[in-house]
This record gives structure tokens, C-alpha cells and sequence, in this order.
């Protein structure tokens, strides 16, 4: 199990084994010369990962400065309460509006709970964080010693969605705002959950992104890769491919666990996480996207 990997240029990921699924949920370093960021704070479950990551990469805890959460989904925010604890200088920053959420998590865990069922435990609780180490961003330009990272509103798969693109590399940190990337098969497999999800933002989105011009993508899920742009047409590729089938599949009454299938052997999609995407998250792209056409 390879707990962080070197992506270059002061960055890193450290796979945060959720659910003890390795190369699933990655949380990753950005290192200036004084001062790191972490982007997304990975499930609490995670949380023991991520500091021994740090620790293996020798990093001294103080010098934290931001936990920057893509968005407060509980795969990505939920462990930030726990990790804030450890990290005694970090400010989390979080879509502008969401900041309430952190502080008190107990509405989003109980939808979580109602929403995930017995996967629920993959995830974990999540610890309250005091409002003065939570920060609101919008668009915004962030200073990391020498390196300067631009702050972008994503929304699309979910409304606070953030990426993050770090200047000094063209790298972007995309959240879940491509999809979840299959190295292995050179994919993206966009991910539209309920009850956020809308194709008009995501559109936007995809477009926002795509004028960036960035030259490498980090995904939370999984991996990196120095494909760049072309990235985003292969995923509104993907997400317009995967509108048409639920419209198809809603006009013929056909039941969601059906569209989802048709729509993994639509894309060829292959996952090596198996079971798992094609049961529960390929289901619940097509249920957010259901949703968001009634
Ligand atoms: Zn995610």
C-alpha cells in the first residue's frame, strides 16, 4: 500500500485509504518554501492517514497554513474538524456560505446517513470546528511563500464545489469537478450526485476550467496527469452521454439501477474499484441527474 506518492514540483498525494480501499480518496501537499496547503481534508476515517503521510514527508505541522476543501462532501471535508486539532496554525477555507456547515456538521451527517446507508461507516463522524479557523472563499488568490494559487468556484457536482490551480506548476486540483479518473483506462467518469448537481453550472464550469489552460489535473479521485484541457471536453463528452441516457431511461419508466448499468457499458467503463462504483456510485450519478431533470 503506497501511501504518498511524489506528483513534482512540491506536490504530493497521500491516499487517504478510505473505507480501506486504497487509490480511491487522495489528499493532496502543496509545498511552498514557508508555508503548505492541503487540498481536501479526506474523510475522518482518513485522518490517521493523511498525518502519517505528512510525517513521512517531513513536514512540520505548524507550518499548515490552509486545508482548502474542494467541497463538503464527507469524503473530502469530513475529517477537517479532527485534522484542525493537529495542525495547530491551519485555517480551513471553504466555498463562501458553507462555512456554517463545519461548524456545525450535524445536518450534513444526517443526510449523509440517510443518503449512504450502511457505506455511512466508510466515512466516519465528523468533530465541530470553531468558527474563527474557518474562512469563506470565492474567487481568490492565495500566497504560499513563493507560490501563488488561484482559487476558482466550481459549482456543477456540488454547489460549493472549489478547485484550486496552483500558478508556479498549471496544475489544477479539481475535486470531483471532472470526474473520478481510471488511469489505467485513460477515462473520466463524471460523478453528478443529488441533490446538488446541476448540468447548467457544470457546463459552466467545464468551460471556466477549460480557459484556464491548465497543463496537469489532480484528482481527489484518483491520481494525476499531465493531460491537460483536453480533459474537460472528454468529461462534458462523458456528462452529456450520461444526460441522454437517464432522459432516455426516464421516458421508458426504466429503473435507475438499469440506467446505471446501461451507462458504465455505454462509456466502457471498467473500474478497478469494481463492485462498489458500479453499484453505488454509478447509481447515484444517475439519481442526481434524475432529479435534476424533474
Ligand atoms: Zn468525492
Amino acid at each position: 500500500m503506497e501511501l504518498v506518492r511524489e506528483v513534482g514540483g512540491g506536490i504530493y498525494l497521500i491516499d487517504t485509504f478510505m473505507g480501506g480501499v486504497q487509490a480511491f480518496t487522495a489528499v493532496y501537499l502543496v509545498a511552498g518554501k514557508k508555508a503548505c496547503m492541503l487540498v481536501d481534508a479526506g474523510p475522518s476515517t482518513g485522518v490517521d492517514n493523511v498525518l502519517k503521510g505528512l510525517r513521512v514527508l517531513g513536514v512540520d505541522l505548524e507550518d499548515v497554513k490552509y486545508v482548502l476543501l474542494t467541497h463538503v462532501h464527507l469524503d473530502h471535508a469530513g475529517g477537517t474538524g479532527h485534522l484542525l486539532e493537529r495542525l495547530p496554525r491551519a485555517v480551513a477555507l471553504v466555498r463562501e456560505g458553507m462555512e456554517a456547515v463545519l461548524v456545525d456538521p450535524s445536518r450534513l451527517m444526517d443526510s449523509a446517513r440517510r443518503a449512504l446507508g450502511p457505506i455511512f461507516e466508510m466515512y466516519g463522524e465528523m468533530r465541530l470546528v470553531s468558527p474563527e479557523r474557518v474562512t469563506g472563499v470565492g474567487e481568490a488568490t492565495l500566497e504560499l511563500g513563493e507560490r501563488m494559487i488561484r482559487v476558482i468556484p466550481t459549482p456543477g457536482h456540488s454547489r460549493s464545489h472549489l478547485c484550486a490551480l496552483d500558478l508556479v506548476t498549471s496544475t489544477l486540483f479539481c475535486g470531483d469537478s471532472l470526474g473520478i479518473f481510471l488511469a489505467d483506462e485513460g477515462k473520466v467518469l463524471p460523478v453528478t450526485p443529488p441533490p446538488d448537481f446541476d448540468l447548467v453550472e457544470q457546463r459552466a464550469t467545464l468551460e471556466k476550467l477549460a480557459a484556464t489552460g491548465f497543463r496537469r489535473a489532480c484528482f481527489s479521485h484518483f491520481g494525476w496527469t499531465a493531460h491537460g484541457t483536453e480533459l474537460v471536453s472528454m468529461s462534458l463528452r462523458a456528462l452529456e452521454r450520461m444526460v441522454e441516457e437517464v432522459r432516455r431511461g426516464m421516458a421508458k419508466e426504466m429503473d435507475p439501477r438499469e440506467i446505471a448499468e446501461g451507462i458504465m457499458r455505454l462509456l466502457g467503463v471498467h473500474t478497478p474499484y469494481g463492485e462498489f462504483m458500479f453499484r453505488d456510485m454509478s447509481l447515484v450519478s444517475v439519481k442526481g441527474i434524475m432529479r435534476y431533470l424533474s
